[in-house]
């Protein structure tokens, strides 16, 4: 899993469909245990009770910056962002890379895709009551569900309204 998915992952603890919605409410269990289970067993060792409060802003930066269409409010909150979270850019062997911690890494992600993509490429799942965030890889940015099951779940809604209608 790299950065934007990690990204992804850190808004999707929020999942309307679970209960609790929010599973960072009141501890980082299921944030550690996700990152374990996507291949980040060392960072998941990092991630500190006393971090969840910051996590929690960074989540609601970063989803922010998912939910805006316009282009210019992506960039201000994805700049003040990254200046807060003291985020370095540097060159590295593999090309640019960023220091600053946890923060730094998902934001520049974030900040990268969009750069090159526009906010176009960020997406929330249209399908009702799913608030999930996705990334949109489709080269036609046709992309409107988190998921596979909500994509069948819509298709399957949109059906029986048209069945319904006639
Ligand atoms: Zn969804």
């Amino acid at each position: 899993m790299d950065d934007l998915e990690l990204a992804v992952l850190l808004l999707n603890s929020v999942d309307l469909l679970e209960d609790p919605a929010d599973r960072m409410a009141h501890d980082l269990r299921w944030w550690r245990r996700a990152l374990r289970r996507n291949g980040h067993a060392a960072l998941a060792r990092t991630q500190r009770e006393a971090d969840r409060r910051g996590l929690l802003e960074l989540r609601a930066i970063i989803r922010s910056v998912f939910e805006t269409s316009s282009e210019a409010r992506a960039r201000t909150l994805l700049n003040d962002g990254l200046a807060s979270a003291g985020a370095v850019v540097q060159v590295t062997p593999a090309g640019l890379g960023v220091g600053g911690g946890l923060a730094a890494r998902l934001l520049y992600a974030v900040a990268q895709l969009v750069a090159e993509g526009g906010v176009a490429r960020l997406g929330i799942c249209a399908s009702d009551p799913c608030r999930c965030a996705y990334v949109d890889r489709t080269r036609g940015g046709t992309r409107r569900y988190c998921c596979t099951l909500c994509n069948d779940r819509a298709a399957a809604r949109a059906y029986r309204q048209r069945k319904g209608q006639s």
